[in-house]
């Protein structure tokens, strides 16, 4: 029978070893630990959580709550380690991180289908191979990867603009208009007059900034400044940069606003919307804060914080298809952070369904998509559809999936997402046996 390299036994390539070793494939898991270290783990353990020991909410009302439960429909070895190694944490799930590793790897390390090897791969391997190296891929491999992907295709670092629920934008305050009205128009754009201009800025200005880890200082030599680090320079980096009103006349008005936020269609189903040039490492709370005083944005619901970190990742819309297999290569499959899915729920998420499609492909049978009214199908559609151009890691959220058909105008937020999540649930539960 045929066996399966999975690279890389972090939260992604550890949920895929478990996947297919339940189902009986032979699987050699490569992790470079202890032998060469990353900037970010500290121990020789599987699925070691590189910083907060929360993996967000559990409660249904949130997208990532709802991922948790298909993958415990699924039979998820991460959701079984977090769900033993729980500590109290309101309505999170949060875990003794020590715990939760160890079961990983003890399960794993255990499996009669599992050999474990302790070893840096350096070039993508030929056969059936799971790429799950996350974040922090080893530069040899890295440029494996560029080699395969292609030079515009591989990215080092993360440097995301918050997005947006759309359907938590007041459309009455923003208008849709591109710049001097070329071509179509595109951009959702939010006016501001001098005096909340001049509010927006004074708080911005104030606001509090996550401090990059050593490693990640050479994020700002790559040229890819944060809006609040323009907006030190003056308020006029700001009205000549990012928040340029020239060619954007209100079409109600006639008038040109003092200053303009605009915001970028983030999906095809135009369900999610980007903040243009507002590459933040603002803390969340303060992101929160600041956007809240742009108008048109003052309920918006942003489902993505804006982050810069280092963050090694593909171009999924380019490179894979939504089974994880890449687009020229059927037997290699990627898994985790590095297909632009965010978080360690989301990795582990990706990792089970490349799991279940590498074991697909061996038995002959046909891979798996899981619909997107699913939270696992969502992501994986969207990472490999939204825009190339613009595309930049997701965390599970309901702005992923289809809106409901048959919902009144104005519904409840939380009505809708227990809709969502209702419909999630009933539809995973018919691929309980995949
Ligand atoms: P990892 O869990 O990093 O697993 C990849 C594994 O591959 C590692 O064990 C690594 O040693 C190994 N490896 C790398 N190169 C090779 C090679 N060449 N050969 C063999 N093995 C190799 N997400 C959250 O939800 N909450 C957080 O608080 C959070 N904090 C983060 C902090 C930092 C500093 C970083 C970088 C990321 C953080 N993330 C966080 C994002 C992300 O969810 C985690 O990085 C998550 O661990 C990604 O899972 P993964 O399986 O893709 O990668």
């Amino acid at each position: 029978q045929q066996r399966v390299t999975v690279i890389g036994a972090g939260l992604a390539g550890s949920e895929a070893a478990w996947q297919l070793a339940k189902r009986g494939i032979q699987v050699d898991l490569y992790e470079m630990r202890p032998v060469r270290k990353t900037p970010a783990h500290h121990t020789d353990q599987f699925a070691e959580l590189v910083c907060s020991n929360s993996l967000r909410a559990n409660g249904l009302q949130n997208a990532v709550g709802v991922l948790k439960e298909e993958m415990r429909t699924l039979d998820s070895l991460i959701l079984k380690a977090a769900d033993t190694a729980s500590v109290p944490a309101g309505g999170a799930l949060a875990v003794d991180r020590h715990d939760f590793a160890g079961f990983v790897t003890d399960t794993l390390k255990n499996h009669p289908n599992v050999t474990v090897h302790n070893e840096e791969i350096t070039a993508i391997p030929d056969g059936i191979v799971i790429m799950a190296t996350g974040p922090l891929t080893s530069p040899d491999l890295s440029a494996s990867l560029k080699a395969f992907t292609g030079e515009d295709y591989l990215y080092f670092y993360d440097a995301a603009a918050p997005i947006l629920d759309g359907e938590t934008i007041d459309r009455d305050k923003v208008y849709l208009k591109s710049r001097y009205d070329k071509g179509e128009a595109a951009y959702l754009n939010c006016p501001m007059t001098e005096e909340e201009f001049d509010l927006f800025y004074d708080e911005l200005v104030k606001a509090e900034v996550v401090p990059l880890k050593e490693f990640e200082k050479e994020i700002y030599f790559e040229g890819c400044m944060p809006f609040e680090v323009l907006a030190q320079r003056g308020k006029k980096t700001l009205l000549f940069g990012p928040m340029k009103p020239v060619g954007l006349e209100d079409p109600k008005t006639g008038k040109r606003p003092h200053a303009v936020v605009q915001l970028r269609q983030d999906n095809s189903a135009g369900t999610l919307f980007n903040l243009v040039g507002f590459q933040t490492h603002l803390k969340w709370g303060e992101q929160k804060r600041i956007l809240q005083l742009i108008p048109g944005l003052e309920n918006a619901e942003i489902v993505r914080y804006g982050v810069m970190h280092r963050n090694t990742f593909i171009n999924s819309p380019s490179l894979l298809k939504p089974t994880y297999q890449a687009r020229t290569r059927d037997t290699l499959f990627f898994a985790g952070q590095m297909t632009g899915v965010e978080g360690y729920v989301e990795s582990a998420a990706s990792g089970l369904l490349a799991g279940i499609n590498a074991a697909k492909l061996i038995a002959g049978e046909d891979l798996v998509v899981l619909p997107r009214e699913t939270m696992l199908g969502s992501m994986a559609h969207y990472i490999t559809t939204t825009d190339g151009k613009h595309f930049q890691p997701m965390n599970a959220n309901f702005g992923l999936v289809p809106s409901l058909e048959d919902a009144p105008q104005k519904m409840k937020k939380q009505e809708r997402y227990e809709r969502y999540a209702n419909r999630a649930l009933e539809t995973i539960q018919q691929y309980k046996e995949i």
